[in-house]
């Protein structure tokens, strides 16, 4: 069966991958170069896309960056480094998920398939609207109204969402599990000039921290 999976090159998304692989599915691994400031987690895209066997991996550019209202967009929107907060931080992208998800169920009905796989997690997340279960429930109930095949009954889209609900530690452990080589992925939302992490942004803090909790070592 074939699956549309979103793939962003970070550790959730990689596990996300691993889990549609070891489910069956045949993985078309969909990328998006949305004009975002750490680009070097595209090639980490691609890197995983291969060692995990994937079917297909495609990159499609849009360019967010044409409206900025993001620090992950808009080089004059600093990356915030004091972890964590309350609220929606500013390295939030506008309907970034909305967005991600309507290109790849235009690739699905393409290809006549009704899996799409999304790396979204309510639990140790940065607070994003567009993670939620509610969104996702709305989106996949919008998705079957909104193509030609599925009126056509061909498909009926299922959005999965293995990551829902696990801590962050929890990815770490079932990556593993799966054979996921986490040297492959990357996280960082500032990363500097040589492509090294920060170490500080909240997405470096939290895969420390899933790193930490699951006992395991990033290397
Ligand atoms: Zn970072």
């Amino acid at each position: 069966m074939k699956a549309v999976i979103l793939l962003s090159g970070g550790l959730d998304s990689a596990t996300v991958l691993a889990i549609a692989r070891s489910e069956g599915y045949e993985c078309r691994c969909l990328s998006i170069d949305y004009g975002q400031r750490h680009r070097a987690e595209l090639s980490a895209a691609e890197r995983v896309a291969k060692s995990l066997g994937a079917h297909e991996h495609r990159v499609v550019k849009l360019d967010l960056a044409t409206f900025g209202g993001s620090a992950l967009t808009d080089r004059n929107i600093a990356v915030p480094v004091e972890g964590v907060k309350n609220g929606i931080p500013v390295t939030y992208v506008p309907a970034r998920n909305a967005l991600f998800l309507c290109h790849a169920l235009a690739w699905a009905e393409v290809l006549e398939s009704s899996h799409i796989f999304i790396g979204v997690n309510a639990l140790d997340y940065s607070g994003y609207p567009d993670c939620r279960p509610e969104f996702i429930e709305a989106y996949e109930r919008m998705a079957n109204l909104a193509t030609k095949a599925g009126v056509e009954g061909r498909t009926r889209v299922k959005i999965h969402t293995p990551l829902l609900h696990l801590t962050k530690a929890g990815i770490v452990k079932l990556g593993r599990e799966l054979g996921l080589d986490f040297g492959l992925t990357f996280s960082c939302y500032d990363p500097g000039a040589d492509g090294r992490a920060c170490g500080q942004c909240d997405a470096c803090q939290l895969r420390r921290k899933g790193f930490d909790e699951a006992g395991i070592e990033d290397r």
